[in-house]
């Protein structure tokens, strides 16, 4: 059933699998490498393919984002770059306008930002946006027109009215967590959902029949009472529930859309959706990592969505539909839900994943999701160690058609990801490793050897052609890191760091110190696990935040929650600077002054050593942690790398990939 047509109003979609809209850090800059990674996804079988949001007026933009823009007819190439590659394999493409208003602080356009009240902008950026006047509310809408009929002339097959993620100018006029407003755009909901009535019906007046009008909805903006609650969809559907030919819904904010596995499961957001569907006539899309097809079929047979919207389950396989339609399940490569995917935004580079080393780069370095280029020659290949990194390079060059062998010391591949996917909430991390070990299992022309632990002599024995080294790393257990440079002065404590702890370790004493100079995840993982171990744990770093760089991933918020409610106690903008007898040393790195905390052990979680030795006697490259420490993300990629590069035709010039160079104005 998944296979089904449904129909969108005045055009069709093949089936069920519904790309939505998603930013991926290459928008307007990246145009070409965009359309490219659009078109992978229509080719993977994707029946609608979205753009991200795409801002239509300098008058509130999406900057320091980089998304996309529909300002005139000079941006119309690029969009028709991307129909193009959508429409080449039978997709329909989807655009995503976006007035941002209050939720941007306009600092590309420098126009003073404007919403339904006067309110400061989303963030902490010094600048209010001021309340729209009913001028302002008849330009918006006549802009708004202007676009719809831009992205008609591009050949869009499906355009959306915007309201959702608390990004939108249409959601703060109908909310009243945004709208403070007392005349006819205020009020009561009718007169908040003016707005948005009336852009739905511009909307379908100038799409009239050549387009799909999507409107993409926040069902509860978890506000309770203060903002849109799930309850007002009721009254809200009887006066705009006929409008669009398909409804797009949504919880929360990007926070909470794009929930991270360590905090929500698949379909978490069911609960909220059931019922909107008996509430219109109109087709029903909605995410919720949607990677399980039963659970697909399940939610569309128990009429709470008719269309299965993915953002990451569509960037970790872009092929997934294709997949479950020739039955290929074991093929999946399933979304863990580790938001890497979304720093690309918030970094403002090109959008990355952990499972699909070739997201961002399927035009830019000629990577695909499933394609691989032959082997150049019939060498023989070693790749040691089974982690991320050697797995992803054992899998791409298998499938490039080399003889490979892949030698891991252990009993198990995985590596790293062995230990990490036990750590409380990453359980569905395991699947970097599943997914290669059952594609390791269909080639055959590659030879796994477990509790294989290599040495230099026996690697030169075997007289291969080329070696790849995935080694990994160890953390360090002196202190040294982002903080120091010098090891700290550590006398007579029990120091464990995040390998010893992975061995079966555990802190001797009761009270234990977790110095955390990573700042992404693990620190606050093993905090977490130590105090469901009963471990009283401080966690002290130098970050102004707890796990700071989780701010990427967005779950920085969400772990520091965790971490109170598990019991740890959190001392932030402080630096370990050495441990006496029963005390840690601490000191303020805002203001230089004196701490000290009750210590019996400490965990430190600082910087990595890379374990090269074997690459170094060798004279052979060494490939992800081996080479640079880095997320399991980078390991991956630099696995495929090595595949991909292997044999590579000269590209000519000084760059490893291709990039887009601006025009020049005369
Ligand atoms: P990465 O993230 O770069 O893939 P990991 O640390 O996850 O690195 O994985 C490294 C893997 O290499 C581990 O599974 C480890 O057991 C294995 N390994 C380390 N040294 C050797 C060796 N000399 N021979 C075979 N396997 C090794
Ligand atoms: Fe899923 Fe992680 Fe890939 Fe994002 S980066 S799509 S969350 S696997």
């Amino acid at each position: 059933m998944l296979f089904e047509p449904v129909a969108l109003g005045p055009v069709t979609a093949r089936n069920r699998f519904f790309q939505v809209p998603h930013c991926n850090g290459m928008g307007h800059r990246d145009p070409t490498a965009h359309a490219v990674m659009r078109g992978v996804k229509a080719e993977g079988g994707w029946a609608v393919v979205c753009t991200e949001e795409v801002d239509f007026h300098p008058d509130s933009d999406t900057s320091g984002f980089v998304e996309g823009r529909l300002w005139d007819d000079d941006d119309i190439p690029m969009h028709e770059r991307l129909v193009a590659q959508v429409h080449a394999h039978g997709s329909l493409a989807g655009i995503e306008f976006v007035h941002n208003g209050m939720a941007s602080a306009n600092l590309y356009g420098r126009i003073p930002p404007a919403g339904p009240s006067h309110l400061p902008v989303k963030g902490y950026e010094p600048i209010q946006a001021r309340a729209m006047t009913h001028e302002d509310i008849a330009e918006l809408r006549r802009r708004h027109r202007a676009a719809v009929r831009r992205a008609l002339t591009v050949g869009y097959d499906l355009v959306y009215v915007y309201a959702a993620h608390n990004l939108s100018t249409f959601q703060h006029f109908l909310s009243p967590w945004s709208n403070l407003r007392d005349d006819d755009y205020g009020g009561s909901l009718a007169n908040r959902a003016r707005l948005l009535r009336e852009v739905l019906e511009d909307t379908r007046e100038e799409c009239a029949g050549r387009a799909a009008v999507a409107c993409r909805i926040v069902v509860d903006e978890l506000h309770g009472a203060d903002g849109i609650q799930r309850g007002d969809m009721d009254p809200l559907f009887e006066l705009i529930g006929e409008l669009p030919d398909v409804w797009d819904v949504m919880v929360g904010v990007w926070e909470d859309d794009s929930l991270p596995s360590r905090f929500g499961h698949e379909a978490w957001t069911e609960e909220h959706f059931r019922g909107i569907k008996q509430l219109t006539s109109k087709p029903v899309v909605g995410v919720g990592r949607l990677t399980s097809p039963d659970t697909m079929v399940r939610l569309v047979r128990s009429g709470v969505l008719d269309l299965i919207g993915a953002a990451r389950p569509s960037i970790a396989d872009p092929f997934l539909p294709v997949k479950v339609e020739e039955g290929r399940l074991e093929d999946i490569r399933e979304c863990i839900g580790c938001n890497v995917c979304v720093t690309g935004d918030w970094t403002m580079t090109p959008i990355r994943c952990t499972q699909n080393p070739s997201m961002g780069e399927e035009w830019r370095r000629d990577w695909h999701p499933e394609r691989f280029r032959p082997r150049g020659s019939d060498a023989k290949i070693l790749v040691v160690g089974g982690g991320p990194a050697g797995l992803e390079a054992a899998m791409a060059l298998g499938k490039r058609g080399y003889e490979v062998t892949l030698a891991e010391a252990t009993r198990e591949l995985g590596g790293r990801v062995l230990h990490e996917a036990r750590l409380p909430g990453l359980a569905a991390w395991i699947r970097v490793v599943d997914y290669r070990r059952g594609q390791l299992a269909k080639l055959p022309n590659v030879e796994v050897a477990l509790e294989s632990n290599v040495s230099a002599d026996e690697v030169l024995e075997y007289g291969f052609d080329h070696v790849a080294v995935a080694t990994g790393s160890r953390w360090r257990a002196d202190g040294v890191g982002r903080a120091h440079r010098r090891a700290i002065p550590l006398h007579g404590i029990d120091v464990l760091t995040p390998d010893g702890l992975f061995a079966g370790g555990r802190p001797a004493g009761e009270r234990v110190v977790l110095f955390d100079d990573d700042h992404y995840y693990l620190g606050g993982a093993l905090a977490e696990l130590l105090a469901s171990e009963g471990h009283r744990v401080t966690l002290v770093t130098p970050g102004a935040l707890v796990s700071e760089w989780t701010v990427n991933t967005m779950e920085q918020r969400r772990i520091h929650r965790r971490l109170v409610e598990a019991g740890v106690e959190l001392v932030t903008s402080h630096d370990l600077v050495g441990v006496s007898e029963d005390r840690a040393e601490l000191v303020s790195t805002l203001t230089d002054r004196p701490a000290s905390l009750p210590i019996e052990s400490l965990v430190l979680v600082t910087a990595r050593i890379p374990d090269d030795a074997l690459a170094r006697s060798l004279g052979a490259t060494a490939i992800g942690d081996a080479l640079a420490p880095g997320t399991i993300a980078s390991a991956v990629w630099d696995g495929r790398r090595y595949a991909e590069e292997l044999d590579a035709p000269s590209r000519g010039g000084e760059l490893p990939f291709r990039r887009e160079v601006v025009r020049l104005a005369l």
